[in-house]
């Protein structure tokens, strides 16, 4: 049975159907440019968007072909609450004043994200359906409501508990004990949007030099040379939105990002009434498990799209698939006929405090360490890092001057992942 599921299986984004990639482009490497970017995910373009606007030239180079990482194969989930730490935990961190500030950033990151839509005319689908978290043991159901009451009190959040019996306006499956509905998150077209943002870098004077990894950036004097197999670049200044794809350019970074496989597989397509039913607001879905999963229905209202990170480490979409498939039909055993027609894989950025961070090493800018939560965070960092080129204060964020740990002896090989993949399995299955 599972054979013939993945019988027709295509191992690549789903996404990239709808919004086919654009043909690599290998310009030369200019000899000088205000501003050099390297990465063409949401930092990098939005970054280079926002310095554009402020009148700045902005060279973009990507090792592979733009959008190669994971900002076209994400599953479109848009949150307000995007940290991997507790609202409390956060508090306990950086200070009451200071953790509601970053907490507010969450919100501001979806509404960033979405007058950017509206300003820059970007269609990709982007609509505020909500975000179901569906408890997966019966004392779920009050760790979600006592964080209900903290993200009310402090941030006037828009959550509502949903019990069992009503969970059907939300997920028409009975896995989960009820759970809660963050109301003003959403979903997006994440290749569409990478594919609009990309456009309005280009039409703006962008350059997006594609197939160009940038192997070393080096101080000299005021300005920063752009090392690559293909020439060398002079720029005034420079930003990494490397993010999950992280590599050794600056080895400081490499020290504090986590790199973590994430994957997705999405269904044939399905009759719209059935997948109404499965997701009838057409929102996004998660639950309290630590070996996350995250679903949803495509944009189209015709597939599923089942996504998570059973593996952490292994970044193989083939290895993967199989898990996720088991896990929808939990949630959906009425699933065991649908095959599997996409399965892909992508790199998410961890980080050891699990907070984003935005800073600068060596002069180099950088933002990354989304923890899977980026699609909105890292356009809105990147934004802020546009900012800081161009020596605007409205840059600031409440991120600002956090240290940025690392681990002792690691160097960007996250070799103990496999270990907290098991644990995390353990503990779903006895808390
Ligand atoms: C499968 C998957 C599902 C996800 N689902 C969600 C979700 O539902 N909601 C959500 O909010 N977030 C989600 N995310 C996370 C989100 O997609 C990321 O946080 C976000 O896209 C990061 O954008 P970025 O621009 O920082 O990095 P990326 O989009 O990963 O881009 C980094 C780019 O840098 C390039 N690069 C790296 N080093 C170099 C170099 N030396 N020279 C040149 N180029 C270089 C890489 O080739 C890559 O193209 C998901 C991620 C994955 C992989």
């Amino acid at each position: 049975m599972l054979k013939d599921a993945f019988r027709d299986v295509v191992y690549q984004p789903f996404w990239w159907e709808q919004r086919p990639r654009t043909q690599p482009e290998r310009q030369p490497v200019p000899a000088e440019a205000d501003i050099a970017v390297v990465g063409s995910g949401y930092t990098g373009l939005s970054a280079a968007l926002t310095a554009l606007r402020g009148g700045k030239s902005v060279v973009i180079f990507e090792a592979q072909e733009a959008g190669h990482g994971a900002s076209s194969r994400n599953g479109g989930g848009v949150g307000n609450f995007p940290f991997k730490l507790s609202y409390n935990e956060t508090v306990s961190i950086l200070g009451k004043e200071r953790a509601k500030l970053l907490w507010n950033e969450g919100k501001s990151s979806v509404d960033y994200l979405e007058s950017l839509l509206e300003q820059e005319q970007i269609q990709a689908d982007f609509v505020r359906s909500g975000r179901y978290i569906g408890a997966h043991k019966r004392h779920k159901m009050d760790a979600l409501r006592s964080e209900a009451e903290i993200l009310q009190r402090n941030l006037n959040a828009e959550l509502q508990m949903i019990e069992a019996s009503e969970q059907a306006n939300h997920i028409g499956s009975d896995f989960y004990f009820g759970g809660r509905f963050n109301t003003r998150d959403g979903v997006i077209h994440p290749a569409k949007f990478h594919h609009g943002l990309l456009e309005r870098v280009k039409l703006a004077g962008g350059l997006v030099i594609d197939g160009t990894t940038v192997t070393a950036l080096k101080r000299d004097g005021n300005s920063i040379l752009v090392h690559t197999p293909r020439g060398v670049m002079r720029a005034g200044q420079a930003a990494i939105g490397a993010n999950g794809y992280t590599d050794g350019v600056l080895p400081e970074l490499a020290r504090r990002v986590v790199p973590v496989a994430s994957q997705i597989i999405a269904t044939e397509e399905l009759s719209q009434e059935k997948v109404a039913r499965l997701v009838p607001k057409g929102n996004m879905i998660i639950d309290t498990k630590k070996t996350v999963h995250y679903y949803r229905a495509s944009h189209d209202g015709r597939r599923i799209l089942m996504g998570g990170r059973p593996l952490l480490r292994n970044s193989e979409a083939t290895d993967a698939a199989s898990h996720l498939r088991r896990f929808m039909l939990k949630v959906w055993p009425e699933l065991e006929d649908a095959k599997i027609t996409h399965a892909w894989g992508g790199k998410l950025g961890f980080t050891f405090d699990k907070l984003p961070h935005i800073g600068m090493i060596d002069g180099v800018h950088y933002a990354c360490g989304y923890l899977g939560s980026g699609v909105a965070m890292s356009t809105y960092l990147g934004h802020k890092l546009g900012l800081r080129m161009l020596g605007d204060p409205a840059g600031e964020t409440a991120l600002d001057g956090l240290s940025f740990p690392t681990m002792p002896f690691y160097s960007g090989n996250p070799w103990f992942l496999s270990v907290v993949a098991a644990y995390y399995r353990v503990r779903d299955t006895i808390g």
